[in-house]
């Protein structure tokens, strides 16, 4: 097969250095495994790699196999583990609280609760700092969106077709993209056009997509809306960074048609994008409502929305709860997070290894016409392959091949875009130089097969 001739023909490059070989893998095969989630577990995106790695354990960005194997971890869960696989404060954070409480609810008084809405708020403009805690980023979104409707009195909610924001009633509306959709009801959603550099209409003009926000407010509503919801740079969509001053333009308008501006940070927050904490803030606007999960936990199940008082107000006339939304020991996983960011310089590292991977990646670009485009900001970067850099026709089945092949030499990433051919690159943030180097030789590699 080309995986074989992949190993056996070039030279394969070596993995950095780390000292930890995992014991011997006591359990079933990755194909016993494989027939059993065939049959007991749904087929959702059971495509993406012909044979999946089975991964038995995790440290910091690396992901071991049954044999032992280590593979650098690009796509850092889904984007998910920020401070690395199984980091040892957050593990520890977790084992001592969970063996002084598992559970609490809102009835009840914890600190480890409290303390992390507090630290979380710190992290945020003045403003924000009431906390409601969710699970996941799909129940963030609804949270958010139902503030906003019940706040402003309007239903009408904007949001920018690529989008991903979840997949329950209101957030899979919001959600703009037709693979991520069946046919719900999604009732006072408005598609905006897509402010993306590579393939949107206006190229990288912001302000006229942002004039298409202010035509659907003028022509599609009653003038008034409940909100705007938006990611900083798309992730799901392709890794999109919109263009340049469409957000603040956007904001202006909504602030005048009376509705809430929510950022969704579930995916470039905490760090990721290196220059700042949330992904709001490359853009030079301030949100009334920010949403996250992903990262806020390491890959803990965890999500928040977080308001202003005068907003947050709106939930003394109906209220919300979540049964395990804000559990203390997801909570402790939190505080134990934003800590490792700050000690360990995360966000700085995830500007200097991001940027340097960014450069090696856009030099690959020269080297490989199959490479249409690298974007992308910190370690959130995105590599989309065309077979035609004129039309831009998106190469799927290569992307696919290639993340095979990127994935034998020992380097998973995701992949993502509409059309599927987007490599997403978005590593635990202690990922090095090294992991960059390696990363960008398997992928020279993998792309000098095709
Ligand atoms: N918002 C964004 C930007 C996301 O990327 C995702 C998930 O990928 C969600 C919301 C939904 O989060 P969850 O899968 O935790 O429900």
């Amino acid at each position: 097969t080309k995986t074989d001739a992949v190993a056996s023909s070039a030279v394969a490059p070596e993995l950095p250095a780390f000292n930890y070989s995992p014991p011997p893998y006591v359990g079933p095969t990755a194909e016993e495994i494989l027939a059993k989630r065939k049959e007991y577990l749904s087929p959702s995106l059971f495509h993406l790699y012909k044979n999946p790695v089975n991964i038995v354990e995790g440290k910091m960005q690396y992901l071991f196999d049954d044999k032992g194997r280590r593979y650098v971890d690009a796509f850092g869960g889904i984007a998910t583990v920020c401070c690395g696989h199984c980091h040892p404060d957050v593990v520890e954070a977790i084992m001592s609280q969970t063996k002084r409480l598992q559970h609490s609810t809102v009835l009840y008084l914890n600190n480890a609760i409290t303390d992390f809405a507090e630290a979380l708020a710190s992290k945020l403009p003045s403003n924000l700092k009431v906390v409601f805690f969710t699970n996941s980023g799909t129940e963030a979104n609804e949270l958010a969106i139902m503030i906003a409707r019940l706040y402003t009195g309007c239903h009408d909610i904007i949001s920018i077709r690529n989008a991903y924001h979840g997949n329950a009633a209101a957030t899979m509306g919001a959600t703009a993209q037709s693979i991520w959709k069946f046919n719900v009801v999604q009732s006072g959603v408005h598609h905006a056009l897509n402010p993306d550099p590579y393939r949107g209409v206006f190229g990288s003009n912001g302000e006229m997509y942002a004039r298409d926000v202010q035509d659907i407010i003028n022509f599609g509503t009653s003038g008034n809306v409940a909100a705007f919801l938006s990611e900083a740079i798309q992730g799901v969509g392709g890794i999109i960074e919109l263009a340049p001053g469409y957000l603040p333009a956007v904001y202006s308008s909504i602030k005048k048609a009376g509705g809430l501006c929510i950022a969704d940070e579930v995916q470039s927050g905490f760090a990721r994008t290196g220059s700042h904490f949330w992904g709001f803030e490359s853009h030079g606007v301030v949100p009334d409502i920010v949403t996250m999960a992903k990262g806020i936990g390491n890959g803990i199940p965890l999500g928040a929305v977080v308001t202003t008082p005068e907003i947050a107000e709106v939930l003394t006339r109906r209220s919300y709860f979540n049964t395990f939304g804000g559990n203390p020991v997801c909570t402790a996983a939190g505080l134990a997070v934003l800590q490792v960011i700050e000690k360990e310089k995360l966000q700085e590292n995830a500007a200097l290894v991001g940027s340097y991977l960014k450069d090696r990646l856009t030099a690959l670009k020269d080297k490989y016409e199959l490479i249409g485009d690298v974007r992308g900001r910190g370690l959130m970067l995105g590599v989309e392959l065309v077979t035609d850099c004129e039309l831009k026709t998106p190469a799927k089945a290569e992307t696919l091949h290639v993340m095979d092949q990127m994935k034998e030499l020992g380097v998973l990433v995701g992949k993502g875009g509409y059309y599927g051919n987007v490599f997403r690159i978005t590593p635990p943030l202690c990922f090095s130089k090294e992991d960059a180097d390696f990363l960008v030789d398997a992928m020279d590699l993998s792309l000098s097969t095709l």
